[in-house]
């Protein structure tokens, strides 16, 4: 099967479990893993951040980054296409006690202007506008990148209003490898910025949180109540660390590969569409009529998996496990759909 569902299906390489076979570990609730310490050190020193914590997944660092920088009744303006809203079982109202205002950004960005119009004036009837969360990239957005001197824009009216910023940065690194920006400028205009290593970098579990020392002890302690204090943590860091070490330079190949399917889908007879391809995420809109279920049994029939993305959208991402055989057998297979 050529699985491309999500950059989430990797399995660790033999280089990489080797790398965590060999990991020095300790207790990390006591602060003790020497693996566990290096990565959150190494990755505040990358992005110029204070601190960092590691977590098991991308939910639980976007929902204590969002626990740690709310009140109860405080709404958190988004993009109607977040994973934090869409993806993560509603937890922020679960979690946190606050709302969304959702926002109708292009393929998922929303900008300064759009975000200076839904701050709610001083008055109890509204929530109060506490906290900006953008996502880079943009998943359901088709992987789409922010431009940085929108963030700066967008950082300058989160001062205005006193509002904090988060990243959501599941896929930072798909988006600096497109763009060759440097992670500091993030350190920079974020409060909080969560990083994955389980999608495109290809670790099997681990989620960074960075941000202040201030913010991250706050974290630490969310992150023990949410029962996520682990304990030899550092086989998962020493996994995420290879990541950082072998898995960035090459994310490079994945978008092209992916711009690679955009191209042939495009060719299909069935294909109204495909979204501007930036990284590693390929949304592709079927002609009318026809259901995105019936694609994806067709190609399933034909060994290829994808995921449904919404009425009549089906979407692919590459990631390690997928090479240039594959896409020649993809190319095939959407030939011959
Ligand atoms: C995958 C993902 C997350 C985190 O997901 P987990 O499966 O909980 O690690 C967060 N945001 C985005 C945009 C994602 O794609």
């Amino acid at each position: 099967m050529i699985d491309l569902r999500s950059d989430t299906i990797t399995r660790p390489t033999p280089a990489m479990k080797e790398a965590m076979m060999h990991a020095e570990v300790g207790d990390d609730v006591f602060q003790a893993d020497p693996t566990v310490n290096a990565l959150q050190q190494k990755l505040a020193g990358i992005f110029g951040m204070e601190d960092a914590l590691l977590c098991p997944s991308g939910t639980m660092t976007n929902q204590i980054a969002l626990r740690i920088q709310t009140q109860p009744q405080d709404e958190v303006i988004c993009d109607k296409r977040s994973h934090i809203y869409l993806y993560e079982g509603g937890g922020m109202m679960y979690n946190s006690m606050v709302s969304p205002k959702l926002l109708d950004g292009d393929r998922g960005r929303i900008t300064a202007e759009d975000i200076e119009a839904a701050v709610n004036p001083d008055d109890v009837h509204f929530p109060v506008s506490r906290l900006v969360s953008l996502e880079n990239t943009m998943n359901k957005g088709g992987g789409s990148i922010y431009k940085l001197e929108e963030i700066r824009k967008i950082r300058s009216t989160c001062d205005r209003h006193g509002l904090r910023l988060h990243l959501d940065g599941a896929r930072l690194y798909n988006a600096l490898a497109e763009t060759g920006e440097s992670p500091v400028e993030y350190g920079q205009l974020f409060d909080t910025i969560s990083v994955c290593f389980s999608k495109g970098l290809g670790a099997p579990v681990g989620s960074v949180l960075l941000g202040s020392s201030e913010n991250i002890k706050k974290a630490r302690r969310v992150r023990k109540v949410m029962g996520g204090g682990m304990r030899q943590a550092g086989y998962l860091a020493a996994a995420c660390l290879y990541a950082l070490d072998h898995h960035v330079d090459r994310l490079k190949e994945d978008h092209r590969r992916a711009r690679a399917i955009g191209d042939m889908a495009a060719a299909s007879p069935h294909v109204k569409s495909v979204y501007p391809v930036e990284t590693n995420i390929v949304i592709v809109e079927l002609n009318d009529g026809i259901s995105e279920q019936w694609m994806l049994e067709k190609l399933k029939e034909k060994g290829v998996l994808a995921v449904g993305f919404g009425k009549g959208l089906v979407r692919f991402v590459t990631h390690l496990d997928f090479n240039d055989t594959h896409l020649d057998q993809l190319a095939h297979v959407l030939q011959t759909i």
